[in-house]
Parts: structure tokens; C-alpha cells; sequence
């Protein structure tokens, strides 16, 4: 069945958070859990796991980001602690949770793309 949808790139379905065989349907029901299968085309999303591959991306080079932007606020303006936490809290959970989506369908669509997903496999 697979054979009847082109390959797409994994890029684009990524940033768009799509099904990786068709790149219509959607691929997350919540903001980060994947549905169980695409509304689109049927293909089965159980047998996609990116476990915490994107978290520990994002942890490491979206940190590489924020934490020198912190440590030039302190140094430059010297804000009172609450500032830190009202402006760096939204930061850190809002920036991950927008770049943690695009960012875990890429890499199911990797998986998809790669053959790391089979309908044939069992467990
Ligand atoms: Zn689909």
C-alpha cells in the first residue's frame, strides 16, 4: 500500500507535522502525542517511536541558545530574579514545545522514510 504514495520529504512533512506517507494527515492529536493512525491514508503510527531523540536535541542546542541570551540579560541589565523567571520560563517551555513538534515528525518520517517502520514487523 505504501508503494502508492510517492516518497515525500521527511523535511517538509516534518515542519508541517503530517503523516509521512501521504503528507495529509496529521500526525499529533495533542501537542505531542502522535494519533494512532492517519486520518488520511490509515497508516499505522503505533510503530513510530522517536523516544527522546528530539528532546535531547532540543535540550542541547535550544539550551546552546537560551542559556548565553539569560547570561546576557544579567550581565547587561541586571534584572531583579522574577524578571528572569517571567521571561525565560515562557521562553524555554513555549520555544521547546514549538521546535520539539517539527522536530519529532521529522524524525517519524526519517524512521518511515528508512524502512525503520514496517508493516510486516511484528511487536
Ligand atoms: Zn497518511
Amino acid at each position: 500500500m505504501s508503494d502508492d504514495y510517492p516518497p515525500l520529504s521527511s523535511s517538509t512533512t516534518g515542519l508541517r507535522c503530517a503523516c509521512p506517507r501521504c503528507g495529509r494527515g496529521k500526525l499529533f492529536h495533542k501537542v505531542l502525542e502522535t494519533r494512532n493512525a492517519c486520518d488520511h491514508c490509515g497508516l499505522d503510527f503505533s510503530r513510530l517511536d522517536s523516544q527522546d531523540g528530539a528532546a535531547f536535541f532540543i535540550i542541547v542546542l535550544y539550551s546552546a541558545m537560551v542559556i548565553p541570551l539569560a547570561v546576557w540579560l544579567e550581565f547587561a541589565v541586571e534584572p531583579p530574579f522574577w524578571v528572569h523567571v517571567v521571561v525565560w520560563v515562557p521562553v524555554v517551555i513555549g520555544g521547546s514545545i514549538f521546535l520539539l513538534r517539527p522536530l519529532k515528525a521529522w524524525m517519524l518520517a526519517q524512521q518511515y522514510k528508512h524502512n525503520m517502520f514496517s508493516e510486516d514487523a511484528s511487536g
